[in-house]
C-alpha cells in the first residue's frame, strides 16, 4: 500500500480539502507555498506517464477545479515529478498544487521554479 493509499483509507490522518470518486486533495505536510495541495487520483498508479489521456483529463480537470473552486486561487501552479531522477519521493501519481503567494510573486519560491 502507497502512503497516499494509507492516506485515503484514513489510516493516516491528512487535512483533507477535497474529495469525490476519483481524487482525494489535501495539504502538503511539508509546504513549498503559502497553499501547497496534493491532488492525488484513488485509481493507483506510481507515476504521470502512466496514465491515459481520459485519466490525464480527469486528474488535471480536479487539479484545476481545486485550486479555482476549493482553494480560491486565481493564479497556481500545478507540478508534477515524474520519477526519483525529477525530485518523486512518493509513488503514487500526484500533482501538486501550488499558490498564494500573491501577484507576481511565485519564484520567491526556490524549489518550484518555473523551467526557464
Ligand atoms: P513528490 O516529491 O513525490 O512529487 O511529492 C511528495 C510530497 O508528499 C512532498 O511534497 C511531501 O512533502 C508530501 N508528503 C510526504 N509524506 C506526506 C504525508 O504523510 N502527509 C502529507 N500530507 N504529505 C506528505
Amino acid at each position: 500500500m502507497t502512503l497516499f493509499e494509507r492516506i485515503i483509507a484514513r489510516e493516516i490522518p491528512a487535512d483533507v480539502v477535497f474529495e469525490d470518486d476519483t481524487v482525494i486533495a489535501f495539504r502538503d505536510i511539508n509546504p513549498k507555498a503559502p497553499v501547497h495541495v496534493l491532488v492525488v487520483p484513488k485509481r493507483v498508479s506510481t507515476r504521470l506517464d502512466e496514465l491515459d489521456q481520459a485519466a490525464l483529463g480527469e486528474l488535471f480537470e480536479r487539479a484545476n477545479r481545486v485550486a479555482r473552486d476549493v482553494l480560491k486561487l486565481s493564479d497556481y501552479r500545478l507540478c508534477v515529478n515524474v520519477g526519483a531522477g525529477a525530485g518523486q519521493v512518493v509513488f503514487h501519481t500526484h500533482v501538486h498544487v501550488l499558490g498564494g503567494w500573491g501577484e507576481g510573486q511565485a519564484d520567491t519560491n526556490p524549489e518550484f521554479k518555473a523551467p526557464r
